[in-house]
């Protein structure tokens, strides 16, 4: 267990890193080479970047390069986005669709797996190319819905009345334009018997200029009641930029949670998930869940196994009031909810 110091950096993002979000997309670091000379890694780390990316591509905005000191293999951002020759390693029990959800896709970009709620594939990019991610072999190309295929999508919907919340997932649904999005959240609130709206983001986190005024719009002016569960693994995630995306969405009426992945090398020590969950508070986040890894391949190397997991969460209550408290789970294929630990 990697006990440091999690202190949040205040250092001043580079100019590439402001800009419209689109360009700032487009615009991220996608060459491992480029990663490793911009945090100024030692040539040893080169080969592994590259065999890495090789099996899943680097992509890093540079809001996000700008949080990570630079010289720090160790870094707990950089452990997140640095492709590793690990992850060419086969391991026993590590597969490519490690929560079966090829299985539970009934329509094109539609997963129901819960009951009540549904998860549509609202982007198939993201903004970040997470090293630990369970969809990081998902075919988001046979699950990108066209229009036309979204009617079909929104006919399933309108035809279960059990279901009261949609949740735009993707990879990252914001990655999606502020038109796209409108379009189908306007007939998603057009369905009487749907409730509520969840979107599952790490966008505002690694581009906090995401959430803009064309954003706002749609989702401050949705009838649906609006919750936003981001993803941030470590306080250092959490600059100025980040909490001034969180009280625009707060002010626009968006209850936010957050899920954390609990990473080897990242936040695997009480005082990092202790200071995590102060800072989600502080830009007025909640701490949902604290997943233990998906066995996704080419991530083994971030495993942090069950008893070590529950010790840290044991010590963990006795640090934090309960209301910071993320709920350790697991999600178990073919289970009706995740599993609590
Ligand atoms: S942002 Fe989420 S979906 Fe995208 S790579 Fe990271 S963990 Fe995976």
């Amino acid at each position: 267990m990697i006990t440091r110091s999690p202190v949040p950096l205040q250092r001043q993002a580079p100019e590439a890193a402001g800009g419209h979000w689109q360009t700032q997309l487009s615009g991220a670091v996608r060459d491992p080479r480029e990663l490793c000379r911009r945090l100024e890694l030692a040539p040893a780390w080169w080969p592994g970047a590259e065999t890495g990316h090789g099996l899943f591509a680097v992509r890093v905005p540079e809001a996000y390069l700008a949080r990570i000191r630079p010289g720090d293999p160790h870094d707990p951002l950089l452990r997140q986005v640095l492709p590793l020759d690990a992850e060419a390693r086969p391991t026993p029990g590590y597969v490519t669709d490690p929560l079966e959800e090829a299985e539970h896709t009934p329509k094109r970009g539609l997963i129901h797996k819960y009951a009540g709620r549904v998860l549509l594939i609202a982007s198939p990019a993201c903004a970040v190319n997470c090293r630990y991610c369970f969809r990081r072999h998902f075919p988001y190309e046979e699950n990108a819905p066209s229009r036309s295929q979204w009617d079909e999508t929104l006919e399933y919907l309108r035809g279960d009345g059990s279901i009261r919340e949609a949740i735009l997932s993707g990879g990252d649904p914001l990655a999606a334009s502020d038109r796209q999005l409108a379009w189908l959240v306007a007939r998603l609130e057009a369905i009487p018997h749907l409730k509520r709206l969840r979107i599952h983001t790490r966008l505002p986190v690694v581009i906090p200029d995401r959430i803009d005024e064309a954003l706002l719009a749609w989702l401050g002016g949705t009838r649906l009641q609006a919750v936003m569960v981001l993803h941030i693994n470590h306080a250092q995630e959490i600059d100025e930029a980040v909490i001034a995306a969180c009280r625009r969405l707060r002010e626009a009426g968006v209850t936010l949670l957050n899920q954390s992945v609990l990473l080897r090398g990242v936040n695997d020590d009480i005082d990092t998930l202790a200071a995590l969950s102060e800072r989600l508070f502080e830009a007025g986040v909640l701490p949902y869940y604290l997943h233990v890894l998906d066995p996704v391949a080419g991530a083994a190397h971030f495993e942090v196994d069950d008893d070590e997991a529950r010790a840290l969460v044991a010590a963990l209550r006795r640090e934090l009031p309960g209301f910071l408290m993320p709920t350790l789970v697991r999600e178990i294929p073919g289970e009706a909810s995740k599993t609590p630990l």
